[in-house]
């Protein structure tokens, strides 16, 4: 496996495995989703082998003669304090990072539930994201799936409010007008003067009203999210 992360200096459990026991950062491929790689944090301890006692990692397997630990399995050193729950266990997956909630910004944890009690999230069944009271999403069996739908549902969409820049402001407003047919008031009272200076004698007579601001926002907006180039954007970003 190659050595992707720059935080932590990983050597292979198979070349050279912990010396001492206590707290690890492990690296390895789930044990049942391909292309899954979890970093996370287990013991290390002494167990019974046999007739023996050995050191050996907690998601350990025990075959009747020997214990085993899953291929391509990787170690680092850990200084941090020992997780107290298992939301605390899981460092990253496949070196994804999450956006922050947008609710509370903090950057939601990975939690799981195990095929058994005390699964390492090597042997999780489920996933799910954690941060405050908002998150009460799906769980997902496979956490890859579950990182992209919560970045992909917590990136900013290029809000159509943000594209209008005051340039376009100071361009356009009060660029627009409608014509409005006012009544004459003066010949509304007395009947149709031919002389009246409002109307000359129309009883209507007509005004420009500038469109309002806010309405040619509402225009622009509405336009621009029916526009092609607007549904390609987005498009491509549910593809994301
Ligand atoms: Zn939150
Ligand atoms: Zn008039």
């Amino acid at each position: 496996m190659s050595n992707k992360s720059s935080k932590h200096h990983f050597t292979k459990y198979a070349d050279a495995p912990p010396k001492h026991p206590g707290w690890y950062i492990w690296r390895c491929e789930h044990k049942q989703l391909k292309g899954v790689v979890i970093t996370f944090i287990d013991k290390f301890r002494k167990r019974g082998a046999g007739h023996t006692n050995v050191l050996s990692p907690s998601f350990d397997y025990w075959n009747g003669y020997q214990v085993l630990v899953p291929n391509g399995l990787d170690w680092a050193p850990y200084e941090g304090s020992p997780p107290k729950q298992n939301i605390d266990h899981t460092l990253n997956i496949n070196e994804l990072t999450l956006n922050k909630c947008p609710f509370c910004n903090e950057v939601p944890r990975l939690t799981y539930s195990g095929r058994f009690i005390g699964a390492s999230p090597l042997d999780s069944t489920d996933w799910r994201l954690k941060c405050c009271s908002w998150i009460t999403g799906p769980r997902i069996p496979n956490p890859v799936y579950l990182i992209e739908q919560w970045n992909k549902k917590t990136s900013p969409k290029p809000g159509l409010e943000e594209t209008i820049t005051p340039e376009m402001k100071a361009a356009c407003i009060g660029e627009f007008t409608v014509q409005h047919k006012e009544q004459c008031f003066t010949c509304l009272s007395s009947g149709a003067i031919p002389e009246c200076e409002v109307c000359r004698g129309e009883e209507t007579y007509t005004v420009n009203v500038p469109v309002p601001w806010a309405t040619m926002k509402d225009i622009y907006k509405a336009m621009l999210s029916h526009s092609p180039a607007y549904k390609a954007i987005q498009q491509l970003e549910n593809q994301l």
